[in-house]
């Protein structure tokens, strides 16, 4: 199947409330270009420098993703345009997102990443120390910074019993701070684990691989 016809089967398999962010990183632009072309807006990058790169050259209606790991002293390149920043993780990060938000006079989208594998490469804040974040409100404090909800990766593995109870676990962090953050975004299930995650409360689903090939 071409990476078009891929775009249209998600289009059309998931649910309208379940958002397709069409991850392109190491993608060429003229592959993004053929998913816009059938329809898709919303692509997901996991290095600063390349979206950026790619931003220039794509279309302007684009809402790009940074799905990766955000190293604070690049926050500046991005924050013209990003739409949403799905790994945030640390405090430090939020300043600085909140610093260049203001000054390029906009709100800039988050996500509060939670960390719900049991593999100990992820990034994320565990969840006890997700929770005191949020229950302490600190976000309050950065009023060019909006958060929309959490994301999760779980953990590589076929064992889909223990991917369903990482998805329930940052569901329920999820629904618990859902009024208090008017969240309206979970960002769970790549390629391999997206209908676990629509199972257990996704609403935006970051997959790659399946659309434009490996990597
Ligand atoms: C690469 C990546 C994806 C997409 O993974 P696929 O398995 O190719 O669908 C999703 N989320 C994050 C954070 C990624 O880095």
């Amino acid at each position: 199947m071409s990476i078009s016809e891929h775009i249209k089967k998600y289009h059309e398999i998931l649910p309208d409330s379940v958002i397709l962010v069409a991850v392109s990183k190491t993608k060429p632009v003229s592959d993004l270009q053929e998913a816009y072309d059938a329809g898709q807006r919303d692509f997901g990058e996991n290095k600063i420098q390349e979206m950026t790169e790619k931003q220039e050259q794509l279309p302007q209606d684009i809402k790009w993703h940074m799905i990766g790991h955000v190293q604070t002293n690049k926050v500046k390149y991005m924050a013209p345009y990003v739409s949403l920043i799905h790994a945030v993780d640390r405090l430090k990060l939020v300043k600085e997102i909140n610093r260049q938000a203001e000054n390029n006079n906009r709100t800039i989208n988050i996500l509060l990443q939670v960390k719900i594998a049991q593999e100990e490469t992820k990034f994320g804040m565990p969840l006890d120390q997700a929770e005191n974040f949020l229950q302490n409100n600190t976000i309050a404090n950065y009023p060019n910074v909006r958060l929309k909800g959490l994301m999760g990766m779980a953990s590589f593995t076929e064992n889909k019993e223990q991917i369903a109870e990482e998805f329930r676990s940052i569901k329920k962090l999820y629904d618990r701070f859902y009024t208090k953050y008017e969240f309206d975004t979970l960002s769970t299930g790549m390629s391999g684990d997206y209908s676990i995650a629509i199972k257990h409360g996704s609403t935006m689903v970051r997959i790659g691989s399946a659309i434009f090939g490996s990597r």
